[in-house]
């Protein structure tokens, strides 16, 4: 299997599978690279670095950032940032503080529904990791009060759900400015699942697909006129339309389509590699880097 996994997660945000075990099983698999983008966090990049080294796989580090939008969710993906950047530290920090207090009003809201879950026990899931709504629907399990994460998301914890709380967090533009401004590359992660995804009511959710019409393109140009580098068109979770859409788009507009798994071990059903970036346009990301 050839070509760069360019979004993956770890323990360090909310995914299962620590750093080291993502770089072995990535060099099984015969990838050319992976991106390391945790949630809101560079905390990886030294574990990684340490397990890749020697091995020939490229590593691509970076992060998932999260922006707000009319209560809704924004990833951008940032490669090649540099983790010291005060502004970028400084607006991490403070989203990682945000998620702390989202987390007890997430786990008040529950308690409030019936659902006898604690902040301790989420804490202690999280880890050092930056708490994360999967961390809460962990604990919401273990409570008995659902089989599963997926039953979590679809009941209570889907973006508009019952139990939902939106983070104070930054616009889409000032997230790609400010992975700019630290150096790095702005890539809009899987547009399709803005907004619609599984909303009571909405039938939103298709087989862990997302069937609403995604993020307008309106807020692409924006970020697009701000310096955004790339779109993540290919997603496991897009549906063709989904696809065909952004790629148009990402035409359009100049930019680079990427592909990413969006892995997260036992967190989620996606693959790792089950999504790839060909190293020419990992290449062509990479001179979108500001001099
Ligand atoms: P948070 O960063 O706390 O808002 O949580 C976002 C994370 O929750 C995403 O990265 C996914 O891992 C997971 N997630 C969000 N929405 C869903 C959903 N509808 N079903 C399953 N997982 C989801
Ligand atoms: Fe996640
Ligand atoms: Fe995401
Ligand atoms: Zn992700």
């Amino acid at each position: 299997m050839a070509g760069f996994d360019l979004h993956t997660h770890s323990t360090y945000s909310d995914g299962t599978t620590t750093p080291e075990q993502n770089v072995r099983d990535a060099v099984a698999l015969g990838l050319d690279g992976l991106g390391i983008t945790d949630h809101d966090t560079t905390e990886p990049y030294e574990a990684a670095r340490a397990a890749a080294d020697g091995t020939g796989l490229e590593l691509v580090l970076g992060t998932e950032f999260s922006a707000e939008l009319d209560g809704h969710s924004v990833h951008v993906l940032g490669y090649w940032i540099d983790p010291g950047h005060g502004p970028l530290v400084d607006e991490l920090d403070r989203l990682r503080n945000e998620r702390l207090h989202r987390a007890r009003a997430i786990v008040e809201k529950f308690n409030g529904l019936g659902v006898e879950v604690t902040f301790a026990r989420v804490q202690e899931l999280a880890g050092a990791a930056p708490i994360g709504r999967p961390h809460i629907a962990q604990a919401v399990v273990e409570a008995g009060a659902a089989p599963d994460t997926r039953t979590v998301f679809d009941t209570w914890l889907a973006d508009g759900g019952p139990a939902y709380v939106e983070k104070h967090a930054v616009t889409p533009e000032r997230a790609v400015e400010l992975l700019v401004a630290a150096g790095g590359v702005a890539v809009l992660a899987h547009p399709g699942l803005y907004g619609t995804r599984g909303e009571p009511g909405t039938g939103a959710v298709n087989g862990g697909r997302a069937s609403g019409p995604g993020l307008d393109a309106e807020v692409v140009e924006r970020m697009a006129a701000v310096g955004l580098a790339g779109i993540e068109a290919d997603h496991p979770d897009h549906t063709d339309e989904h696809r065909a859409r952004y790629r148009d788009l990402a035409g359009a507009l100049g930019l680079e389509r990427t592909a990413g798994s969006d892995y997260h071990g036992a967190g989620k059903d996606n693959q790792l590699g089950s999504a790839t970036t060909d190293r020419e346009v990992v290449e062509r990301l990479r001179a979108w880097r500001r001099a």
